[in-house]
């Protein structure tokens, strides 16, 4: 017997586009739900990219469902009681606890590649189809059917995918959004950039940075006019991660792995606190990354006229990482839409749980983004002064609706409810399944 849970075969076809956190949560969770799954993923090969993510504990929770994944993340996530506040020129401020949240539940901070490698192999071990190497090229969809055309990036071959349920999770260039919104919306920039980076806390040689690895990890934050600072060492010290956010008006054509300069970095943070200066002029040239960072206004629909393709991730609903939110909303998508489809009764009803996904959803994530650029303008436009004054206005929004929060749990308990109400909308708009949200 398989040691992973999974329920009875639902006879429902889902095909996932894109092997991220939505991709392969949306795997994992229609996979225990007893839904076949294909993912089809344009990278050609598994690799370890990335810096810093943070699930929070409504994600956490998601990860705990998944046998073994939470013993093998733990050793990699940082662990930490607090984060330590300090003024840009060096003020202490006030120290934030964790352990009020703690109750809602477990948070899992570490590299993105390191566990997106566990996600990744834990979704094989269970016995999903991944298959790398095809980028998806085209989407389409009929009364009965939706699909892809993907083109195998080492051959060239063209091949033809088709599913009950197509679940573009490409991200936030997702091509997937043009069948949905019926034109192309470009992304836009932010107006923020992020120069970061991840290196062994070796590199750290300056006493002035030693508090911040030698006893273990730590988090700090500096807050300076339109900049924001944060460092974090993990695994016991060892690694030692920062991300400088600030102002940046350039080109946003960029990839995860753009270099940044060093000397471009320490003229954002001039006249800073020398231990930030330490850090940046101790990291590794080759380990810094500037990332543009890219934004899009909120979607009015997240599935397609058809209603058997549903956004799912940042190709639904990128996120400011003040939010502190995308990675853990984007796992929020698939364990809904794995729900949703265990609901509906079954591959004649696919599109129904679609529309019933985007409703419980949407307000949700809306209300999860606006947080990302509260937190951003709180720490961007403070008046230094007053904040040195009233140090607790630099805490972050810890709220309970969002963290203590089992998307799971909530899909089962509102799935019929909202099932019942878009029908009652269908028979007096007599629109039927095509009506929008
Ligand atoms: C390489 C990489 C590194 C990242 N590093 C960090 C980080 O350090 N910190 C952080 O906070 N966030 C990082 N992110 C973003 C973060 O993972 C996401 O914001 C969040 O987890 C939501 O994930 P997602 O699955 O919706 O999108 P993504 O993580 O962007 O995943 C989208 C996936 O779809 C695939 N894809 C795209 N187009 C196609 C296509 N046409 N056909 C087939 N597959 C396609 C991509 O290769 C990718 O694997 C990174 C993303 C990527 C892709």
């Amino acid at each position: 017997m398989s040691q992973y849970r999974r329920n009875p075969p639902t006879g429902i076809n889902v095909l996932i586009v894109g092997a991220g956190f939505a991709g392969l949560t949306a795997a994992i969770e229609c996979h225990r739900k007893g839904h076949d799954v294909l993912v089809l993923e344009s990278f050609p090969q598994l690799k370890i990219l990335g810096d810093i993510i943070s699930f929070g504990p409504n994600s956490g929770r998601i990860f705990q469902k998944w046998e073994g994944v939470e013993e093998q993340l733990d050793p990699l996530c940082h662990n930490t009681d607090r984060i330590n506040f300090v003024t840009w020129d060096g003020d202490y401020l006030i120290a934030q606890h964790w352990d009020a949240e703690e109750s809602y539940g477990k948070k899992f901070n570490g590299h993105r590649g390191e566990i997106h490698e566990i996600v990744f192999k834990h979704a094989l071990a269970r016995g999903i189809d991944i298959r790398l190497g095809q980028k998806v090229i085209d989407y389409f969809e009929d009364e009965n059917e939706a699909g892809v055309l993907a083109r195998n990036v080492a051959t060239g071959v063209e091949e033809r995918f088709t599913a009950d349920v197509v679940f573009p999770a490409d991200g936030v260039r997702s091509e997937g959004r043009k069948i949905v919104l019926g034109y192309e919306d470009k992304p836009i920039s932010s107006g923020y950039a992020i120069y970061r980076s991840w290196f062994d806390s070796t590199n750290l040689k300056s006493p002035l940075t030693d508090h911040l690895w030698k006893n273990g990890d730590t988090h700090w934050g500096w807050i300076g006019p339109d900049v924001h600072f944060l460092a974090a060492s993990l695994k016991n010290g060892k690694d030692f991660s920062w991300v400088c956010t600030h102002k940046d008006d350039t080109d946003i054509e960029e990839s995860w792995s753009a270099p940044g300069k060093i000397e471009d970095c320490l003229k954002v943070v001039e006249g800073w606190d020398p231990v930030v200066q330490e850090i940046i002029k101790a990291t590794p040239t080759d380990y810094l990354v500037d990332w543009k960072l890219i934004y899009r206004d909120p979607l009015p629909t997240w599935i397609s006229p058809k209603r058997r393709i549903a956004l799912i991730g940042d190709a639904a609903h990128p996120f400011l990482p003040t939010s502190i939110q995308g990675a853990s909303q984007s796992m929020e998508d698939g364990a809904t839409l794995a729900v949703c489809l265990e609901k509906c009764g079954g591959p004649a009803n696919v599109r129904e749980a679609l529309r019933a996904y985007e409703r419980i959803r949407y307000d949700r994530v809306l209300k999860a983004q606006k947080t990302g650029e509260t937190t951003r303008d709180k720490w961007h436009k403070a008046d230094m002064e007053y904040v040195k004054r009233n140090p607790a206005v630099v805490k972050l929004q810890r709220e309970s609706w969002l963290l203590n929060f089992d998307s799971e749990k909530h899909a089962y308990e509102v799935y019929d409810d909202v099932a019942t109400k878009l029908r009652q909308e269908d028979s007096k708009t007599g629109e039927g399944l095509g009506a929008r949200l």
